[in-house]
């Protein structure tokens, strides 16, 4: 592969634009990654922010939602305990205990994916 400037043997591939890259050609971007140009360089470092704002908000979401699966799951544990006590129907004890199981479930798995993506940055 040669540079499309130089005519040089490439020595890298712009990870942004994709074009070939000389020794002469290579920018030295953000992170040390290899990029034809500062527009590449800024191009890319705009689209690491967005990536950063779009995992900053999915974290946010599953640590909402593992919160929420937590708090339905104990709305229906009480739920489960109240109907035994006071509402002696076997399916709505078991309804409202399997509900509570299903979120707590749910919780720890959203939490999971919290913990997950914190332990990635
Ligand atoms: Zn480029
Ligand atoms: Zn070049």
């Amino acid at each position: 592969m040669k540079c499309a400037v130089h005519k040089a043997e490439a020595i890298a591939v712009c990870i942004y634009c994709g074009r070939a890259l000389c020794a002469e050609c290579v920018q030295p971007g953000a992170a040390q990654r290899m990029v034809c140009s500062e527009n590449c360089a800024a191009a890319l470092t705009r689209a690491d922010q967005a990536m950063a704002a779009i995992l900053r908000k999915i974290l946010q979401s599953a640590r909402a939602s593992a919160f929420y699966s937590y708090l339905c799951g104990g709305l229906s544990a009480g739920g489960a305990a109240g109907a035994w006590f006071y509402l002696p129907v076997p399916f709505l004890v078991w309804f409202c205990a399997g509900c509570s199981l299903v979120f707590i479930a749910s919780g720890i798995w959203f939490g999971r994916i919290a913990r997950n993506q914190d332990s990635a940055r």
